[in-house]
């Protein structure tokens, strides 16, 4: 039976498992809070179901607890910043928190991220910045599988590299537009192989490059220890986006770019490439709100398109679940529960 609890409490298990691991009580809280997040915005797969991976990567040596961001260069506008492998709800919270301060300062600052552990919702740092008032946008690459064909290749060579931009929106709730650049997440296909479920046409290539709507080609090594690989979303266009969250968060940052087999190592890199820039010292701040208010009107007068919820903006479908689920509890799937029960058995959490 799947199971409903509290954010409360779901985060008090989660914070005791990680300090179990390893992790400062303070560390343990602020990660717990931000997976719990993640589960109350909707997006379950970058919520407290990566618990077991992270407890393997830091048993394994991959993800270090209580490590914080390094600055290694800071010229104020432009921040070079090394997460050294430690918790990405930590040390990506610091650099976004160093990165504000220097575009309130100075009214832009682009900051690098580099060997930041798995930086969960990306949205998260977006969501910083626009409270401030910053407009911010993020490149990101991902070191673990590569899990994502390039266009027009025949295997996995990167990761769901995510891109997100935050923009504030006088008066009313921002956009935070925020997605991976393929088709569909990884943790999706291995929830549809575990219930015998098909993957949409255009989703997937087999282990010898063909389409597939099998996901199990990336979940299980295939007939000859091959997987398959997820496609980028937008065909040759999200293909590029991919391509440039790689060299941008990855080679740029000096975090470092995939180009080598898959290991099987538990921890997940991210190098994130951030820019912020302060509204109010571009001098086009009023017309800035204005035309942006009027936009989204103008968008919002569109009529409904037949079988269509109407338009929303990037950002709503987070907040809308945050509120149903802040009364709801969040529902956690037996299989994740039972991973996570293993997680803190391992961590030693009684
Ligand atoms: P998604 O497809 O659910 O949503 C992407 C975006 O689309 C969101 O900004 C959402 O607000 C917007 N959206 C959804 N429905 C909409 C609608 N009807 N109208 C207008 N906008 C709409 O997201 P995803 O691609 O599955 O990514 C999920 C999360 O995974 C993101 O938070 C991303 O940062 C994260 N991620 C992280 C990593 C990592 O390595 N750290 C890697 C990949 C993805």
């Amino acid at each position: 039976m799947p199971y409903t609890v509290s954010s409360a409490d779901l985060t008090a298990r989660v914070a005791a498992i990680l300090a179990a691991a390893g992790s400062s009580a303070e560390e343990a809280q602020t990660v717990a809070a931000n997976l719990v997040l993640a589960n109350l915005s909707g997006h379950d797969s970058h919520g407290v179901g990566m618990v077991p991976r992270y407890v393997d990567a830091v048993l394994e040596g991959g993800l270090k607890p209580n490590t914080a961001a390094r600055v290694v260069l800071d010229t104020g506008t432009l921040l070079t910043l090394d997460g050294q492998r430690g918790y990405g709800q930590v040390v990506g919270v610091q650099a976004m928190a160093l990165g504000i301060a220097r575009a309130k300062a100075h009214g832009s600052c682009i900051m690098t991220l580099a060997n930041a552990h798995h930086l969960g919702r990306i949205g998260h740092f977006a969501e910083m910045a626009v409270a401030q008032g910053l407009v911010s946008m993020h490149f990101v690459n991902v070191l673990s599988r590569p899990v994502v064909a390039p266009y027009g290749g025949g295997d996995g060579r990167f990761g769901t590299n995510p891109c997100c931009i935050g923009v504030p929106l006088a008066g009313s709730d921002p956009f935070v537009l925020d997605f991976a650049t393929s088709r569909v997440a990884q943790g999706k296909m291995r929830v549809a192989h575990n219930e015998g479920k098909r993957a949409e046409p255009g989703t997937l290539i087999d282990e010898h490059g063909r389409p597939t709507t099998d996901p199990g080609v990336v979940v299980v090594p295939q007939s000859n220890g091959l997987f398959g690989a997820l496609m980028a979303f937008g065909e040759h266009k999200g293909y590029g986006m991919a391509v440039a969250c790689e060299l941008l968060g990855g080679a740029l940052t000096g975090s470092g770019t995939w180009h080598r087999p898959a290991d099987n190592t538990r921890a997940v890199i991210n190098g994130m490439l951030t820019i912020l820039i302060d509204p109010a010292r571009l001098g086009t701040q009023a017309s800035f709100e204005q035309e942006a208010k009027a936009f989204v009107d103008w968008l919002r007068q569109s009529p409904a398109a037949p079988d269509s919820d109407g338009v929303r903006l990037a950002g709503e479908p987070e907040r809308e679940a945050r509120a149903a689920r802040v009364q709801a509890g969040i529902t956690i799937d037996d299989q994740t529960w039972a991973e996570i029960e293993q997680a803190a058995a391992k961590a030693g959490s009684a």
